[in-house]
């Protein structure tokens, strides 16, 4: 089975082959640690872990590397306005992305460099670039000049006006030309800075990728991703850089971008109001929840997140729960991942159509009979929900969650409200039966008799 995925680059969907057989080099674009990560950055995260998990079963040896940028501008204003120190708020943001990225079935990269661990590894790509007449000194800031890359704007499809335009840059009147872009700033004793021969100073934001990219992966890699929002400006400057750098050798073969999220049809922003934490989220939700209403749109595709998203993950993923806890104990039996679902991720990662087949699979579960046929079933279901990172919990856990900050009902009282319902119905007193049924709704808690059996789950 081959995998097809759409490039940027060439702008159409292309078989993906990798550069050494069996073998793949892959780099995403991490998140910049100075806020907690909001569902908007959960996206790329989830769309390239299911890559990942894809790619693993598909390619002997996968290196994953995605960055954690733990030197930018934002940090350093964020640091300044919350009164802490930069090393302390970078650690505490990187931890803190770890934590929710893990909620969220996310598997962590085989490598995750930081930026401030290669900054030397900066100074020397940069040092390349002026030498090989790509970039110049200008007012203690060196610049790429673009110009000098005749197939700059290949990978947005610009032209010059746009790409001036869109590079948004400051009047600096030390540039030859408005499109060429910082590679080296000077920082004031006050902001972090390192010596290098064109004084104190930082890198900018593009060459750190360009420089942990080829540290890892080489000149040349496989597969580069990110959020759509990167590709103009940050991953055209990471091509002219990596390449220019390289005597013109190509630098990243095909280029993923998912598409943009907005909350309520509205882009996240602090000045409006409506960032939504993953953090937030996961008080209301369970991180296969969040996991689930974000696959369920294709990768490419903008995606509108409201509170009906999650409500609808949540029904989903109770009906592959209850399949799951109605088999019972049945010792589920291996299984490869079901063609449907390995077929729709192979294409272009159609995880909306490996979502729905689950679905199927769970119907063949509820319809098994025999203890081979609820084995073979669960086994198949089990086996497609891991490959989306999905059904890896147990099934009484999954629907006995709550919610944060409502108030929590002991399993013990619920489980001794249940036995006096039983006696009350053991005692024809329907009524009574009936009143601690409702009692138990009112507190979010669903029964269900089944077999002569009463199984609980909470609603929310
Ligand atoms: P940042 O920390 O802002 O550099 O972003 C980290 C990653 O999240 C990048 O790959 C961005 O493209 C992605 N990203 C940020 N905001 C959104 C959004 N609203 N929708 C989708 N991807 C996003
Ligand atoms: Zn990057």
């Amino acid at each position: 089975m081959e995998l097809v995925l759409y490039n940027t680059l060439t702008r159409k969907k292309e078989v993906f082959t990798p550069l050494r057989p069996d073998e793949v080099g892959f780099y995403v674009c991490g998140p910049t640690v100075y806020d907690l990560a909001h569902i908007g950055n959960a996206r790329p995260v989830l769309v390239f872990d299911v890559l990942y998990r894809l790619l693993k079963r598909h390619f002997a040896q996968v290196t994953y590397v995605r960055n954690i940028t733990d030197v930018d501008d934002k940090i350093n204003a964020a640091a300044a306005e919350k009164g802490e120190a930069i090393g302390e708020l970078t650690k505490r943001t990187t931890q803190a992305f770890h934590e929710d990225m893990a909620a969220l079935g996310a598997l962590p990269p085989d490598i995750e460099p930081r930026a401030t661990e290669h900054i030397a590894a900066m100074v020397a790509m940069i040092a390349r670039l002026i030498e090989k007449g790509h970039a110049y000194v200008a007012d203690g800031h060196v610049l790429f000049e673009v110009g000098t890359m005749p197939d700059y704007g290949r990978l947005s499809g610009k032209n010059r006006d746009e790409l001036i335009a869109g590079a948004r840059v400051e009047i600096a009147p030390y540039k030859k030309d408005p499109a060429d872009f910082v590679l080296w700033k000077p920082s004031d004793p006050e902001i972090p800075g390192w010596e290098s021969p064109w004084g104190r100073g930082r890198p900018g934001w593009h060459i750190e990728c360009s420089t942990m990219s080829g540290a890892y992966l080489g000149e040349t890699f496989d597969i580069h991703g990110g959020g759509r929002d990167l590709v103009f400006p940050h991953h055209e400057n990471e091509i002219a850089q990596s390449c220019c750098a390289h005597d013109g050798k190509p630098f990243a073969r095909y280029w993923v971008h998912n598409g943009f999220l907005n909350v309520n049809s509205e882009k996240m922003s602090k000045s409006i109001g409506n960032v939504l934490t993953v953090r937030t989220l996961l008080q209301q939700a369970q991180g296969e929840t969040v996991r689930f209403a974000m696959l369920s749109t294709h990768y490419r595709q903008p995606l509108n997140w409201s509170d009906e998203t999650l409500v609808q993950a949540k029904e989903k993923l109770d009906r592959l729960y209850t399949a799951l806890r109605q088999a019972g104990d049945v010792p589920s039996k291996d299984a490869a991942i079901p063609e449907a679902i390995e077929a729709a991720l192979l294409d272009d990662l159609h995880t909306p159509e490996a979502l729905s087949a689950l679905a199927g699979l769970a119907s063949a579960l509820n319809k098994a009979e025999t203890e081979a046929e609820k084995a073979d079933a669960k086994g198949k279901l089990l086996a497609a929900g891991a490959a989306l990172g999905l059904l890896q919990q147990d099934p009484e856990a999954w629907f006995r969650w709550w919610p944060a900050g409502e108030t929590q009902l002991d399993a013990t009282e619920i489980e001794r409200l249940i036995a006096l319902r039983d006696k009350a119905r053991m005692a024809k007193d329907f009524k009574e039966a009936d009143r601690i049924r409702d009692a138990l709704a009112a507190k979010g808690i669903l029964l269900e008799d089944r077999g002569g059996k009463t199984i609980w789950r909470h609603a929310g």
